[in-house]
Order: C-alpha cells, then sequence, then structure tokens
C-alpha cells in the first residue's frame, strides 16, 4: 500500500535495519526501542492487524510470523533469559501502525499486566 510505512520499509523505500527476510516477512529493528533487543516483525504484504488475518490463510500467515519472530530470538541469544512477542490490535492496545507487526521485546526483565 502506497502511504503504509510498513509497506514502504518492505519496499525498500525508507530504511531500516534488517535483520531478517524471507518472502513472506521481514523483521527489523525499532525506531524508538522498548528493550536492549526490540524488533518488529511484519508480513510483507499488507494486513493491517491481526483481527484482519483470518481463515486458514490468516492462520497461516499469523503462524509463520510467530515461528519467524521465535526463530530470530534463539538467533538473539534471548532463549535462555527469555523474551516476549506481543502485537497490538486497535486503539485501545495502542497499534500506531496499520500494517500487522509483531514486537520481538527481550535482554530485559518484563513486568506483567503491561500497562
Ligand atoms: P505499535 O505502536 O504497536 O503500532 O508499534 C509501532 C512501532 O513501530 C513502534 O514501536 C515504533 O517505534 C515503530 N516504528 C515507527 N516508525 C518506524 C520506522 N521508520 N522504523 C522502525 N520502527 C518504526
Amino acid at each position: 500500500m502506497a502511504d503504509c510505512l510498513f509497506c514502504r520499509i518492505v519496499a525498500g523505500e525508507i530504511p531500516a535495519k534488517v535483520l531478517k527476510r524471507s518472502p513472506e516477512a521481514l523483521a527489523f529493528a525499532d525506531i524508538d526501542p522498548k528493550a536492549p533487543v526490540h524488533v518488529l516483525i511484519i508480513p510483507t504484504r499488507h494486513i493491517p492487524a491481526a483481527r484482519d488475518a483470518k481463515g486458514s490463510d490468516g492462520e497461516g500467515l499469523l503462524g509463520g510470523l510467530l515461528a519467524f519472530a521465535a526463530e530470530i530470538a534463539s538467533e538473539l541469544g534471548l532463549d535462555a533469559g527469555g523474551y516476549r512477542i506481543v502485537t497490538n490490535t486497535g486503539k485501545n492496545a495502542g497499534q500506531s501502525v496499520d500494517h500487522l507487526h509483531f514486537h520481538l521485546l527481550g535482554g530485559r526483565k518484563m513486568t506483567w499486566p503491561p500497562g
């Protein structure tokens, strides 16, 4: 989508520190990190949020993104200490970019519940 920030990162029109890519997914460093490790994992095709990933196609996509995020966590050495994967969906969750993304956060102790 032409006016979507993350689609523009996928297209290489906006620079990002890319950690890993596949035909379906892209992982890059969050520009405003909330933990020592803060990576965003997005689908390369435009899907606004988790609530839009429906049916078996959506299941496959969400599962693939989660597995991709877990792989990156392993590669970054986060398995032993643990990490958090979260996706904000809509206004109440504070979603600020309307292109589905998982946050992978690690490298520090986190509290629960989130604010
Ligand atoms: P959310 O608030 O869950 O929608 O998350 C959006 C995330 O995108 C935030 O953590 C932002 O810091 C991050 N972000 C916004 N613009 C960029 C960018 N150009 N490159 C990398 N991360 C970004």
